[in-house]
């Protein structure tokens, strides 16, 4: 047995860990992940959203070793850089929304919101308007651990542990409608309502101090909250007029999450600013960086010069090398196109499928990322006491069955590897199928039905 004791697990109480007994995970292949005592799972949720192409892809492993033998390392300062940087920030643009021609690379999906923190203000600096340093972000929001990114996110556990946010950073509500539109509100109505509270933020604060308007084009961590269609354009209506930059977090969303290269194509979405990661290297090695428009990018190196910002490990070869490969198994398989017109639909159908389960007060799924909303009295929308504990539950069961889930709150979270065969979407589908099941048994014994 491996002790897990001198590890401190991410986000988890070292005492609940050692307790449960820690589960280690030893080998990947294709969507199925090994642990050390030998039993196989599905990994419902990549990883953490992270490796759309599939675990043992041989090409990235060959693609690091390759590069590794030959530059292993320079850095992208002082106007140097190297083929593998060059040639994946071109890989990228290629299949990046019209107008992205510029890639800022950084390390994680944290460290590419703090470059959009920064940047954006560059922006309206060099355009003579200094005053607009303001973001605006969303409850629930999750844009990183560092102390930019952790304040834009909307997490108040996050907030209330360590003092943030910080200053010039408000939050607006979510477009959650299964948990927080009024009775009889339709989706599209409250759709609307939530991106009108971004005119409502922007116009007390002033337009004159607002920099830009920070969320994901479907939240993840927050829930894998899929806004109503209303409220993106609506969205996009408000920033343009107000003169706001509109960022659209990409990082789980993009690299064909959703069916598309990027979530905010399949939104409708124009963002400025896309910050990235996750997808970008399949999580094979840590990288994120930011898509920044034309019309950003070419105000910011005209008029300051040098954007004073970057990492030692900004662009790092190995992780550019991986990079490509990843850009190349996607574009070859047509995993992002087959996401939208074959395996998502497919994976969709019976997902939603789910949602006539006793249980789940709401089933729903773009692309592969979709929730189950876990509830007590189904027409009523009542939820199990003690907000959290039934997602748990629920968890540990489908890891029971094989599944690896995610929950957040009473929330069941799914998101598996871009790569996944029919069957092993039937597979998905039986085994969430049993773990509600299985929850419905628990909660009729322990008389909570
Ligand atoms: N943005 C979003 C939307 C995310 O989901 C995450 C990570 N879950 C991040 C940013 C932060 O990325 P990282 O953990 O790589 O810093």
């Amino acid at each position: 047995a491996i002790d897990a004791a001198h590890h401190w697990h991410p986000q988890t109480d070292m005492a609940e860990v050692n307790a449960r007994g820690s589960r280690v995970f030893a080998g990947a292949d294709g969507i199925w992940l090994t642990d050390t005592e030998g039993e196989r799972l599905i990994d419902g949720m990549s990883g953490l959203w992270c490796v759309n192409v599939g675990y043992g892809r041989e090409r990235i492993a060959e693609a690091m070793y390759q590069q590794a033998k030959v530059l292993p390392y320079y850095n992208t300062f002082f106007q140097c850089t190297h083929p593998p940087a060059a040639e994946f920030a071109q890989a990228i643009a290629e299949v990046a929304p019209e107008g992205f021609s510029k890639v800022f690379f950084a390390n994680s999906g944290s460290e590419a919101n703090d470059t959009v923190f920064r940047l954006a203000r560059v922006y309206w600096d060099v355009m003579g308007r200094p005053r607009k340093k303001t973001f605006i972000a969303r409850k629930n929001g999750y844009h990183g651990s560092s102390v930019a990114s952790a304040s834009l996110g909307g997490m108040s556990f996050m907030h209330a542990q360590s003092g943030l946010p910080i200053a010039g950073v408000h939050h607006i509500g979510q477009p959650y409608w299964f948990g927080e539109a009024e009775p009889g509100e339709s989706p599209a109505d409250f759709g609307l309502r939530r991106a009108r509270e971004l005119a409502s933020a922007i116009d007390r604060i002033g337009a004159e101090n607002v920099c830009a308007f920070v969320a994901e084009p479907i939240q993840g961590a927050g829930g894998v909250i899929i806004p109503p269609e209303t409220y993106w354009p609506e969205i996009s209506r408000i920033c343009a007029e107000r003169e706001i930059l509109l960022v659209a977090d990409e990082v789980i969303c993009g690299f064909g999450r959703t069916g598309r290269w990027f979530g905010s194509e399949t939104f409708g979405i124009k963002p400025d600013l896309m910050p990235i990661a996750k997808g970008m290297t399949s999580g094979y090695v840590p990288m994120g960086g930011v898509l920044v428009h034309d019309r950003v990018a070419g105000p910011v190196i005209e008029r300051a010069g040098e954007f004073a910002h970057g990492y030692t490990y900004s662009g790092h070869p190995v992780a550019c090398a991986a990079g490509l490969a990843n850009l190349a198994i996607l574009r070859e398989e047509g995993l992002v196109d087959r996401v939208r017109e074959d395996i998502g639909p497919y994976l969709q159908e019976r997902w939603l499928k789910l949602g006539e389960h006793p249980l789940v007060g709401e089933a729903r799924m773009v692309g592969l990322i979709g929730a189950l909303e876990l509830v007590r009295d189904k027409e009523r929308r009542t939820r199990f006491a003690e907000e959290g504990r039934t997602g748990t539950e629920a968890r540990e069961l489908s890891l029971a069955n094989g599944l690896v889930m995610r929950a957040t709150r009473d929330t069941l979270l799914i998101a598996p590897p871009l790569c996944l065969t029919h069957e092993e979407a039937d597979m998905i589908a039986e085994r969430a199928a049993r773990t509600l099941d299985d929850l419905a048994d628990a909660k009729a014994r322990a008389g909570e039905t």
